[in-house]
């Protein structure tokens, strides 16, 4: 999806749940690898789904600090759950990417650099706060001094159809981060679920591409007053209150605050935020050699800031407890990630909340520092 390609004001029409199971057809057709919802180990990730019985029809996530389970909804929702443990930077910035190998020849070490595979995505479901989080790693990974090539190929092509949230969890926040739940930017598509089908906005030649080879009828009224209905369930259920007046200079300032100690005494530094947070991008580079010795994989593998050697420079650790570690995290997601890119680097999606397996808060933690600043 390019953002320039965005048309100031999508266009609407209505698109029946039965011409909706033909999206998968035209997307393939079009050579795209439809990544969607789906269920799996008892949660809702994000795969490759290949047809619309492949969605979590009917299910729904429940979500507070520490706990995430899923129940049965009492109707046929396609999209009515909220966000999983997984984001989209999975595909666009793997975990694991083979750069280049080694291989020991009889004149000495061949070295190769690997062609990365740029899948043609079609991201389907992607929420409000998603979109925020996309558009975070687009100028970390291609709008600064260096771009990977890796994310770019993959981001230029991929075809973002969205999703309107239409409940909210009680880790959500991003009414506080404005980053939704309204999906208003970067997306091809954005679908509005109705019981009967969606309401659709159009809103770049991609997305017409898609929709024309669809039958669509016009929204009616009573179409949009529903999705906006529908759309407006979100924002009442969203309770969170996140505040975010003047963050970088208040934890700037707060470098030494107690509450540092304290939260280092809850959390087991296990990394579990970082890995779910869709705009964390730390990764490190590793050499994997096989049990021959002769064959090298250079492999740049998803890294963490709370994992003790993340910070290890010649002479040692440069963070070596968990204070250290945690306010690391924070104070460069929400202050000096301002610095760096301009933005938040939080939009508010709640995960590390739900994921952190002792219900860490970060909103709590700055709503503890604020009280108390010393
Ligand atoms: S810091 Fe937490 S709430 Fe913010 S974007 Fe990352 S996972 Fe979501
Ligand atoms: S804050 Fe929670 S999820 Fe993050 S490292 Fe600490 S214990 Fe793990």
């Amino acid at each position: 999806m390019n953002e320039a390609m965005q048309t100031a004001s999508p266009r609407s029409c209505f698109l029946s749940i039965d011409q909706f199971a033909n999206l998968f057809e035209v997307l393939h057709a079009l050579d795209y690898e439809v990544i969607g919802p789906t269920l799996d180990q008892e949660a809702i990730v994000y795969d490759r789904v290949t047809s619309v019985e492949d969605l979590p029809r009917g299910w729904t996530d429940i979500q507070e600090p520490g706990k995430y389970r899923l129940e049965q909804r009492d109707d046929d929702a396609l999209f009515g759950y909220v966000v999983g443990p997984h984001s989209w930077k999975q595909n666009l910035f793997p975990p694991v990417s083979t750069l280049s190998t080694a291989d020991r020849t009889d004149e000495g070490w061949q070295f190769t650099e690997v062609e990365q595979e740029l899948p043609k995505y079609a991201f389907l479901g992607v929420r409000a706060c998603e979109l925020a989080a996309l558009k975070i790693q687009d100028r970390v990974f291609m709008e600064g001094p260096y771009v990977d090539p890796n994310y770019q190929g993959r981001r230029l092509q991929a075809l973002v159809i969205a999703v309107n949230c239409t409940q909210a969890a009680s880790t959500c926040f991003c009414t506080s981060m404005n980053t939704g739940p309204r999906c208003t930017a970067g997306y091809d598509l954005a679908l509005t679920e109705l019981p009967d089908g969606f309401v659709v906005e159009v809103a770049t030649p991609l997305g017409e591409t898609v929709i024309d080879a669809l039958e669509t009828q016009i929204a009616t009224d009573e179409n949009q007053r529903q999705a906006e209905a529908a759309r407006q369930q979100a924002v009442d259920q969203i309770t969170r209150e996140f505040d975010t007046t003047d963050i970088r200079d208040l934890l700037l300032t707060n470098l030494e605050h107690p509450q540092w100690n304290d939260v280092a005494e809850r959390c087991l530094s296990c990394t579990n935020c970082t890995m779910v947070c869709p705009t964390c991008f730390c990764s490190s580079v590793e050499e994997v050699s096989d049990l021959t010795g002769d064959h090298v994989e250079r492999q740049r593998q998803w890294d963490s800031c709370f994992n003790v050697d993340f910070s290890y420079m010649n002479g040692g650790l440069v963070r070596n407890s968990i204070r250290n570690r945690y306010r690391q995290w924070m104070t460069h997601k929400l202050a000096t990630w301002i610095d760096q890119f301009g933005t938040s680097g939080c939009v508010g999606c709640g995960r590390c909340i739900t994921w952190c397996p002792v219900g860490i808060d970060l909103t709590d933690e700055v709503a503890a520092i604020r009280e108390s600043q010393t």
